[in-house]
């Protein structure tokens, strides 16, 4: 019987698994430190003045109840490549003859002065508890928010209809994910919703209760970094090859070393030259991709296709009711209540999805972390 270690219960994690399912005598074990999958596109709604954290959470013992997955509550620390095993934060050590490493990402933090000892981030639900418990949902508050890529954005949005907020972003354009146009409607609806949107400064230092920024400052109640995100640093103590901004390098079926694959933020998709943004989407299509490699490799001995993911939309939140972005392969570009309507739904998507492949009743959230 092939034993198969899964590290990480994010969308790369849980793909993979759902695809891993058809294995009809493999072992299957999930390496996870929570108690349940975090549904992290959804947080910036959790900050709002009505959101609920615990919405965004679905609880492994409800996913997996029909599974024959072992679900270990651990942090992988390092592996070693040789003998097969990961080690465990508790000392223990776990074989694989498989092995998917989807452990996300973690925001990463240039060392500007005073930056880390007061700004928060948002990557889990515990930090966005830790976000909201300072929140005062009162216009007097400001927030800056450093970073107008997807999630400074969002954030951003959905706080300013109850605070005074700053978005700070060094290049001259918000979202560059998306195309000119939409970049420029976020704008304006950013600042339509009373966000000062300050571009082309980088932040310099953290002098609490300022920002300085290259030409100007701001004072601030609470600072939210969100400027970007790097692979784990535990990833960095591995033997595993990798790339000078340290993701693993894999090879077009997501293989870094015989047996060993990357999956997720993890893995750095690049395809014709074209860098792949690390999404929910392609995290959950990814796993899902080496789930089934790994089953056509086991029942076949043959790998499959090589990863050619079809990304079906980019869509961001701009504040509860608003959206932009892009649906169908980048062929239809959408703006406002469409944009953040397909969201929502999006999302109910993912959920309707899970439960599926998992065999659990709708709509999956009876308990949060
Ligand atoms: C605020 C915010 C908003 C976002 N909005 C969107 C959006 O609208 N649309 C979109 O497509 N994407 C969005 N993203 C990006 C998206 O959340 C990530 O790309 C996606 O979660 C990556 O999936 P993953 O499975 O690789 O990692 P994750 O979903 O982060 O899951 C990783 C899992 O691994 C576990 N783990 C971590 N370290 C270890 C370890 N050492 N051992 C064992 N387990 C470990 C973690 O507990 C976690 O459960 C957003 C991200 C943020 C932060």
């Amino acid at each position: 019987m092939q034993k198969i270690v899964v590290v990480g219960g994010g969308y790369a994690g849980l793909g993979a698994i759902g695809a891993l399912q058809k294995l009809q005598d493999a072992e299957l074990v999930l390496i996870e430190p929570g108690s349940g999958h975090q549904l992290i596109p959804e947080l910036p709604e959790a900050l709002a003045k009505h959101g609920s954290i615990d919405n965004h959470v679905v609880p492994y013992d409800n996913l997996l109840a029909e599974t024959q997955v072992k679900h270990i509550r651990h942090y992988v620390t390092n592996l070693n490549i040789d003998r097969h095993v990961v080690y465990l934060d508790n000392g223990e050590e776990i074989s694989y003859d498989w092995l998917i490493l989807a452990p996300g990402s973690e925001p990463s933090m240039p060392p500007i002065a005073g930056l880390r000892d007061v700004a928060h981030t948002l990557r889990d639900s515990h930090d966005a508890r830790k976000i909201k418990s300072e929140l005062q949902y009162a216009k007097e508050q400001r927030v800056a928010v450093i970073g107008g890529g997807l999630t400074g954005v969002e954030v951003a949005g959905m706080l300013s209809e109850d605070h005074d907020v700053i978005l700070v972003e060094a290049f001259d354009r918000l979202l560059p994910a998306l195309g000119l146009g939409l970049s420029q409607y976020a704008y304006r609806r950013l600042i339509a919703a009373g966000v000062h949107v300050v571009m082309g400064q980088k932040l310099v230092r953290v002098n609490p209760p300022r920002i300085e920024l290259e030409r100007d400052h701001y004072e601030y109640g609470i600072l939210i970094w969100a400027g970007g995100i790097s692979p784990p640093k535990w990833i960095r103590n591995t033997e595993l090859p990798l790339d000078p901004q340290g993701y693993p390098v894999a090879d077009a079926y997501g293989q870094v070393l015989p047996h060993i694959f990357v999956a997720g933020d993890l893995w750095h998709v690049v395809i014709d030259g074209q860098e792949i943004p690390a999404t929910a989407q392609l995290a959950a299509i990814a796993g899902d991709f080496i789930g089934n490699t790994i089953v056509s490799r086991i029942t076949t001995g043959t790998p499959g296709p090589e990863f050619r993911p079809r990304i079906r939309g980019m869509l961001i939140s701009l504040d509860e009711g608003q959206g932009v972005g892009w649906v169908l392969h980048g062929g239809i570009p959408l703006r406002g209540f469409s944009a953040r309507t397909l969201k929502n739904i999006s999302f109910q998507q993912y959920r309707l999805k899970l439960s599926k492949i998992f065999d659990r009743p709708w709509p999956l959230l009876e308990s949060g972390d």
